[in-house]
């Protein structure tokens, strides 16, 4: 039986699951644009990317924001309406504002080069020890640990750790295991970029081989050393607490239409979605009627109202229903409407929407004869 690893306790083991894992990166990983440059800002935006979505969600977003803001200058003087339209569809917004500001700070602080400590990378808005961790890593092939979703499966599983990795006491643990081998790593002699390789064969067998579900221990280049296989206990590790209900939530939104123009508002900062754009919406109690959900989401009430679609979406711990009407107008919209700007079709294709409001711009009738859709 091969020996179960307990760095922890000293054991030398690590040190064989290294080069496996180098090997293993170098032929089976990923050809990823990303991956293919040493430019610290590209590993950055990849990074920034990556939080909460998937890799290949975050390809075509990555190569149009590398063709349009190509460096740091670049991305620190951008527009935010167009940072917010390269970003449009990703979501968690936030990211793509503390990504601005930490590029202003790069150019006032550091002479508009990506910095190479890991206390200054650490120190920039936006970045975690995670990020700071896979861009020192990643770019400059420094010795630190990184430990996300993917490399907490792979360690506890390998591992054999049973306890919640949300707990302080295990998550410790983790790191510590994820820096033991990127040290190992670094002491690798005749191996380029080591330390890079190893954390990112980590992450890469976490989303590849050692998948949430059915993962495919038959072609693990570790599994003779992973404790969860030898123990059968591979389906019950990592041990995340159950995920607590989710909250439903219902919405009514409305595609108020006056002269060709439609009814839009920009969310204010502060909150989800901030800047964004979006068509009157608001939250409908059980009961209430679309002809006042219409007149208190727009401040007017409208002279038609017709269902157009429902749209479900999720974010966070939310599940929303939106029931979109559209509805015209005859008054003039200085007539003391709601807040907010009427603009055209053409108009409206420039600004950033959350990605449900998107969909409800690609349905806009163009007639009343739209067709009643569901999503
Ligand atoms: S053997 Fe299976 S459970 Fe263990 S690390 Fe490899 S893929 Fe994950």
């Amino acid at each position: 039986m091969s020996a179960i690893l307990r760095p922890d306790e000293g054991s030398p083991e690590p040190r064989r699951l290294v080069p496996l894992l180098l090997d293993w990166f170098v032929k089976d990983a990923r050809d990823l644009p990303w991956r293919r440059a040493l430019d610290p800002y590209a590993i950055w935006v990849s990074e920034v990317m990556l939080q909460q979505t998937q890799v290949k969600t975050v390809l075509p977003f990555w190569e149009r924001w590398m063709r349009e803001l190509p460096d740091i200058a670049a991305a620190a003087g951008a527009h935010p309406e167009q940072l917010h339209k390269l970003w449009e569809g990703l979501g968690y917004y936030t990211r793509v504002r503390n990504l601005q500001k930490a590029a202003q700070q790069i150019m006032q602080h550091h002479g508009g080069r990506f910095p190479e400590s890991f206390d200054d990378i650490l120190a920039l808005p936006g970045i975690g020890r995670y990020t700071a961790g896979a861009i020192s890593s990643i770019a400059f092939n420094r010795p630190t640990p990184i430990v996300d979703g993917n490399v907490v499966r792979v360690l506890t599983r390998l591992f054999g750790i049973g306890g919640d990795p949300g707990e302080k006491r295990i998550s410790d643990r983790l790191w510590q295991i994820a820096e033991t081998l990127v040290l190992d790593a670094s002491r690798c002699s005749g191996r380029a970029r080591a330390c890079s390789h190893l954390n990112q064969s980590l992450m890469e067998l976490g989303a590849l081989v050692c998948t949430p579900q059915a993962p495919l221990c038959f072609s693990c280049p570790v599994k003779a050393y992973c404790a969860a296989l030898q123990e059968d206990r591979v389906a019950l590790l990592p041990n995340l607490p159950k995920r607590a209900k989710p909250t439903v939530l219902h919405f009514a939104a409305f595609a108020a239409e006056w002269d060709g123009k439609w009814l839009v508002r920009q969310r204010p900062s502060g909150g989800v979605n901030a800047h964004l754009w979006e068509f009157p919406n608001v939250e409908i109690p059980a009961g209430m009627d679309p002809a006042s959900a219409a007149t208190s989401a727009l401040g007017f009430s409208p002279e038609t109202l017709r269902p157009l679609c429902r749209i479900s979406h999720a974010i966070t711990r939310y599940r929303i229903t939106l029931t979109v009407f559209a509805c015209d107008t005859t008054q003039s919209p200085e007539a003391g409407f709601g807040q907010g700007l009427w603009l055209t079709g053409g108009e409206l294709q420039a600004l950033s929407f959350p990605s449900a409001h998107k969909k409800i711009l690609k349905q806009l009738p163009e007639s009343g004869s739209a067709r009643f859709f569901e999503t």
